[in-house]
């Protein structure tokens, strides 16, 4: 059993993990996603709603287990600045529609779009599409990523991710970020992306949420771990049943809501600045440069940046 985020019944055409490949030929299509044709209920990528002084923001591609394609990355930064300027937003809740909150980078969707450009948010760097290797790959998981994924961590209200069922590789980014974790008794979190050669996913925050010990263990085995296993490593703030997730949540970020904003801020900045200090940021960096000298090792020796992974195969092998 390891981490490739399929769970119920195998019906579920989701995908997982890991950065997806620029001219990929295993892409678009590879996975069971192919046969599963358009969704017909498929509507906004990212749901926002506020509910008094909280924003909940909803992962919206069920269907896919709400495996991140670039469409929901921007979403989701969307709501999250929106979230930011509303003054009547205290506390900001990130959840999954559906049965799991997320299963993963886009890596065979039919709403794969790793060959799209979008209007670029997280940093100053040239647009991935018509550029080759390397240079695109980079470029694009600079900003899509690593890049997304720190401006998030930073924004500058308390965030509580919501997880229930799949939490894999890049679903583990998305719950990384935010500042708190309330975990469902059947959350399950894996990084399986050794299977493809390369040593983690793009924000490498393994060290510093898991402990050094247990990082090793859950990168070197890629093996799925429970809610209960991620409390006692202390990367989830509490694991209730499924049937009381919400209101956990929302009671936990009530209780926060009625702290001064600045404060909060504040605080939430301060640990963000000692965890850099403790060389989140620098190690997550150089991470990054390993994560992608695997990438371009897999696209010189075999033609595929993810090593003849997709998402099928991902999800086979963590059963
Ligand atoms: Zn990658």
């Amino acid at each position: 059993m390891t981490g490739a985020g399929e769970t119920a019944g195998g019906s579920s055409p989701g995908q997982l993990n890991n950065g997806e490949q620029l001219n990929n030929s295993n892409g678009t299509g590879a996975g069971p996603a192919a046969d599963a044709g358009p969704d017909p209920a498929a509507g906004e990528p990212v749901r926002y709603e506020r509910r008094g002084p909280v924003a909940l923001v909803t992962l919206n591609r069920p269907r896919y287990r709400n495996a991140q394609n670039s469409a929901m990355t921007y979403a989701l930064d969307a709501a999250f600045a929106r979230a930011t300027d509303d003054d009547e937003v205290a506390v900001i809740v990130l959840a999954g529609a559906g049965d799991h909150f997320c299963a993963g980078h886009d890596i065979g969707s039919p709403g794969r779009d790793a060959d799209q450009s979008f209007d670029r948010r997280a940093g100053l760097w040239w647009d991935h599409v018509g550029r080759a290797g390397a240079d695109a790959r980079f470029a694009r998981e600079t900003e899509v990523y690593l890049g997304m994924c720190r401006r998030w961590r930073e924004m500058p209200k308390p965030s509580i991710a919501m997880v229930q069922g799949a939490c894999i590789a890049g679903g583990l980014m998305l719950a990384w970020v935010c500042d708190l974790i309330v975990a469902a008794d059947d959350a399950f979190f894996a990084d399986p992306v050794l299977r493809m050669g390369i040593p983690g996913v793009e924000y490498f925050a393994h060290p510093w949420v898991l402990g050094p010990r247990f990082a090793r263990e859950v990168l070197f085995t890629g093996q799925r771990f429970g809610a209960r296993r991620a409390y006692e490593a202390g990367m989830v703030n509490r694991v209730v049943p499924r049937a009381e997730l919400t209101a956990t949540a929302f009671e936990l970020a009530g209780e926060i809501a009625a702290m001064p904003p600045f404060g909060l801020a504040l605080a939430k900045r301060a640990v963000n600045q000692c965890e850099d200090l403790m060389g989140m940021r620098p190690g997550m960096e150089a991470v990054f440069g390993l994560h992608h000298l695997a990438h371009a090792h897999n696209a010189e020796t075999s033609g595929d940046s993810l090593g003849g992974q997709d998402a099928r195969s991902m999800r086979q092998a963590g059963r």
